[in-house]
């Protein structure tokens, strides 16, 4: 079977939409010595998270951590997901950052042990080393032989098309443009494609940053006569996953974007693990171990919690980091309660990270750093009594109301959010506690 590895430039749709509450974060805000700023890259206070958090994610780097697990314990809104994702932005570019909330392994089209396995699979990525076919807007660089132009010179051919007779035509081209425009050596030559224009940059093109730029990672290779080859060694990751859905018969590379991608069958599985062994054996390919993030992670059950603790020990595991704001809480599917829902067997393997409520200064900062972010202008008495209510309520809560609070100002005309707008957006928008005083309130009335 061939298996191809399609590309890693795939996103996927439930991650970006909750990314938008923590879009400030960029992220963890510690200096080289791995010590928290104050407030740095959106971050604000969470000390001793933040710096536990830096110790976890350097030994990601060096790869030391693949199958360990870590714990965020702490009250609602204390920057459990806020840290984890700042460990996301603190990673490699292509480290693989999967984030799900318990509660998505429960569906009706997948079993629960295939949405962890799927999970756990995003978040392995493979860097694999390939000679690629050029593709579009790629540049390839070409030598034209001396008994072509009387002397050796090179160009350099903006490709836009993935034809190689395309590409001959267009190289022969730039053969005829280097002959008759007596082209020196190190000059730049560009073909557009569509309007077939060849131009000359010359030579202070070729010291330039553009031509640095285009020639990146560039491979020259030597032609034979006429001829024009293409070669570049293209490196790529993709997780485990892609490969999986990439490679299955009945799902085909579109269930990606569809991102309902159904079960995929174990055999198949195990024929990818076999043939990435074998890429690696031939040195064509890495292994990245990447971070699952499982939040709300209480809400899982008695099997989840065996299947993370089976595959944790797998030879391609990721760091699993886990969040969950309960303190004793039954394990769900049995009858016994544990320390944040989870049972002992996984919580022995698990460094527990706690994060505490933020003093009023702390989220004064933030809620600064989130009208930044929102571009919303608060006056200072609505900042002092946005930080009030979120003391009272949450922190997500306060956070919600910039924007709430912004569109009553705008309907009275003003740029700037003051206490009226955000009093009225209070009554608008219940917090829990409310919420909850006033189901209360109503029972006998409502139907559930
Ligand atoms: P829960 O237990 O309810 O899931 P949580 O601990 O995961 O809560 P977050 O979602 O991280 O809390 O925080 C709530 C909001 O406050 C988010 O918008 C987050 O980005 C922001 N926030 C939390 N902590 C910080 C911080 N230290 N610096 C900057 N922003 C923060």
């Amino acid at each position: 079977m061939k298996i191809t590895t399609g590309t890693s430039e795939l996103r996927d749709i439930t991650k970006m939409e909750r990314i938008g509450v923590h879009s400030h974060i960029r992220g963890l805000g510690l200096d080289e010595r791995l010590e928290p700023r104050e407030s740095s890259q959106g971050l604000v206070g969470q000390a001793k998270a933040r710096k536990a958090a830096g110790m976890i994610l350097k030994m990601v780097q060096e790869g030391r951590i693949a199958g360990r697990a870590m714990l965020f314990a702490g009250p609602p809104s204390t920057g459990k997901t806020a840290i984890a994702m700042g460990m996301a932005q603190s990673l490699g570019h292509d480290v693989p950052f999967t984030m799900i909330a318990a509660s998505e392994v429960f569906s009706l089209s997948m079993s629960k042990t295939e949405a962890l396995t799927q999970a756990f699979r995003r978040s392995i990525g493979v860097r694999i080393k390939e000679e690629s076919e050029i593709i579009e807007g790629e540049v390839v660089e070409i030598q034209i032989d001396r008994s072509l132009t009387g002397a050796t010179k090179t160009g350099k051919l903006t490709i836009k098309t993935t034809d190689m007779e395309t590409i001959y035509d267009l190289g022969t081209k730039m053969i005829d443009a280097l002959t008759k425009e007596k082209v020196l050596a190190g000059d730049v030559i560009v073909i557009d494609k569509t309007s077939g224009k060849i131009s000359k940059l010359g030579r202070s093109f070729a010291r330039s940053r553009d031509y640095d730029a285009m020639g990146a990672d560039t491979k020259f290779v030597q032609c034979p006569e006429g001829e024009i080859q293409k070669r570049k060694d293209v490196v790529h990751t993709v997780s485990l996953h892609e490969i999986d859905v990439i490679n299955s018969r009945t799902q085909g590379f579109l269930a990606l974007f569809a991102g309902d991608t159904g079960e995929i069958k174990p055999e198949l599985r195990n024929q990818i693990d076999t043939k990435v062994a074998d890429w690696r054996e031939e040195g064509k390919a890495e292994i990245v171990p990447g971070v699952l993030f499982i939040d709300e992670v209480h809400m899982l059950d008695i099997e989840c919690f065996s299947f993370l603790n089976r595959a944790l020990e797998g030879d391609l595991a990721p760091l699993v980091i886990m969040a969950s704001n309960r303190g004793m809480a039954r394990i769900r599917g049995t009858k016994f309660r544990s320390p944040h829902g989870l049972p002992v067997d996984l919580l022995d393997r698990v460094l527990i990270v706690s994060t505490k409520p933020y003093e009023e200064n702390e989220i004064q900062q933030i809620i600064k750093i989130r009208c930044q972010e929102e571009d919303v202008q608060l006056t200072q008495e609505a900042v002092d009594v946005l930080t009030s209510m979120a003391k009272q309520t949450t922190l997500r809560y306060a956070l919600n109301l910039i924007s709430c609070a912004q569109i009553v100002a705008k309907k009275r005309k003003s740029e700037q959010v003051d206490v009226a707008d955000l009093r009225r957006a209070y009554t608008y928008f219940m917090d829990e506690k409310r919420s909850v005083q006033w189901l209360k309130e109503q029972q006998g009335s409502l139907i559930f």
